[in-house]
């Protein structure tokens, strides 16, 4: 039996339309709408592509968006001082800093610097610290790992009490969205780069998590019948019949694996198009939360 596809450019369209209704009606009420700043320090071709499509995204819902594009040899306090200014501005709701930042920048420092109760990227120390302890709420948490929840939440999968299994501990995506799964009850385990015999320690997924970055990695032999995957991983792979003379594929062969599974997100059209429509949400919950609405 073929897998239910958990279509994650739709589910991310009806999160948009609900944040756009709320941002109207904020501005009903409040005459105020959320802000976004986005900074982006010089000139990674990939990082003006996403910071483009956070601007196009905001711009839909009817969220102001604040550009920074600074020169790729900005130097740490011309930064600093940069995210300063937006903590001071009561029309900034979010501050995001495009990562990756450049290699003479101390990006711990930065993302500490974002003012906590404006860090709708969930990458502030303290948040993450939060989101790393039982019954410590983090005022934010990253969007990616979000998204991943809400689609299974929206897909009416239940997470409490199942085994969870995530691949990949990055800062980012694995470790996060792994404890965002434990405080909802599922037993977890996460795996990496060392771990061993790792088709026996997927096959005990009831929820599969994969955000390694390998294209393909998760056989169709390696999961257990019924279970629900959410496959992070976004890998361009050689393809001469695409114009591009690329395609992208997950870290799952989603051919063999949606064969066995009860449900399973694409790659592109699943977890990708969740993280925009989570920081949005973020940043709506921000400017909630600044006029008090919460
Ligand atoms: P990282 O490279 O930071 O982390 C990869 C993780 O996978 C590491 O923990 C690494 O282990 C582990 N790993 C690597 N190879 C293997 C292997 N052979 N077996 C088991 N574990 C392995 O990647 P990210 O977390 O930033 O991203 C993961 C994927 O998700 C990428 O494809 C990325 O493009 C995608 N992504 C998608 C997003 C979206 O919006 N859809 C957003 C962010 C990322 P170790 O720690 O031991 O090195």
């Amino acid at each position: 039996m073929s897998a239910k596809i958990i279509d994650g450019k739709a589910i991310a369209a009806t999160i948009r339309g609900e944040i756009k209704a709320e941002v109207e009606a904020m501005k009903a009420q409040y005459n105020k709408v959320p802000g976004l700043a986005a900074v982006l320090v010089g000139e990674r071709r990939d990082s003006q592509t996403y910071v483009r499509m956070k601007k196009r995204a905001c711009a839909e819902v009817g969220i102001t968006s604040f550009g920074y594009d600074l020169p790729g040899d900005t130097s740490q306090e011309d930064l600093l001082e940069v995210v300063r200014e937006l903590n001071a501005n009561p029309d900034v709701h979010g501050i995001l800093v495009q990562l990756p930042l450049p290699d003479h920048i101390d990006e711990e420092e930065i993302l500490g610097a974002i003012s906590l109760e404006k860090d709708v990227d969930g990458f502030h120390p303290l948040n993450i610290g939060r989101l790393s302890m039982k019954r410590r709420d983090p005022l934010f948490v990253p969007c990616t790992p979000k998204g991943c929840i809400e689609l299974l939440d929206r897909t009416g999968v239940e997470i409490e009490g199942k085994r969870a299994v995530v691949l990949g501990r990055s800062n980012i995506v694995g470790l996060p969205v792994a404890m965002l799964l434990l405080h909802r009850n599922a037993t977890l385990t996460i795996c990496h780069s060392r771990t061993k015999d790792l088709p026996s320690v997927v096959r005990e997924a009831d929820i599969l998590v994969a955000a390694v970055g390998r294209p393909e990695m998760v056989r169709g032999d390696w999961v257990k019948p019924g279970v629900v995957v959410i496959d992070v991983g976004v890998n361009a792979v050689d393809d001469p019949t695409r114009e591009k003379g690329y395609r992208l594929v997950g870290d799952v062969a989603f051919d063999e694996v949606k064969e066995v599974a009860a449900a399973i997100t694409p790659v592109p059209g699943g977890v990708g198009p969740m993280t925009i429509a989570m920081l949005l949400r973020n940043t709506l919950d921000s400017a909630k939360r600044a006029l008090g609405m919460e």
